[in-house]
């Protein structure tokens, strides 16, 4: 096992649509346990293939608060249900220490297929961080990213040029309306 490279904001690859998975291969197996490795050793709670540079759609979360790893792989996921809104914070492995206010569906149902090829349905609710990390990866899956939904963007702009990353591009903001008004 490895650990892979994150491709950082700012990099092409981060907006490009991803590729649908139609064999688990030996290569995909590999990528999937790098990616966990990756996830745990960023310390982040999700990872997504485009975030290593490989255009799948593919993406990793472990929520567990514990020191026990949990890991949930998702292949070829689709919302198939989604309701409510909730706004909080988000980071992202792509941008190193910057955390913004975002706006998220509060709750979703996803069907996705397992490290197997088993296909799965997972249900999150109450903006819990399930739901939220799930609508977050799933966005890297068609190049959209968390500073999209942002709800300040002058603050988040300042937040990305003090570390160094481009401002936010503002033809790729998610428009309010597209989501219910936040709960809280
Ligand atoms: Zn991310």
């Amino acid at each position: 096992m490895s650990i892979l490279k994150i491709v950082k904001y700012g990099e092409p690859i981060l907006r490009a649509e991803t590729k649908e998975v139609y064999k688990i291969s030996a290569k995909i197996q590999k990528l999937i346990k790098d990616m966990i490795n990756t996830m745990y050793a960023g310390n982040g709670v999700g990872l997504a293939a485009p975030q290593v540079g490989e255009n799948y759609k593919i993406f990793v979360i472990d929520i567990s608060q514990s020191n026990e790893a949990n890991p949930i792989v998702f292949i070829n996921p689709k919302i198939v249900k989604k309701s409510g809104a909730v706004n909080s914070y988000e980071g992202c492995l792509s941008f190193p220490d910057v955390y913004t206010d975002v706006r998220r569906y509060s709750d979703i149902i996803v069907k996705a297929k397992d490290k197997n090829g088993k296909d799965f349905v997972i249900e999150a609710k109450n903006g819990e961080l399930l739901a939220r990390a799930i609508q977050h990866e799933m966005d890297h899956l068609s190049g959209i990213l968390f500073i999209d939904h942002a709800t300040d963007i002058s603050d988040t702009n300042n937040k990305l040029n003090k570390k160094g990353l481009p401002s936010i591009d503002k033809s790729y903001l998610i428009q309010e309306g597209n989501l219910e008004k936040a709960v809280n």
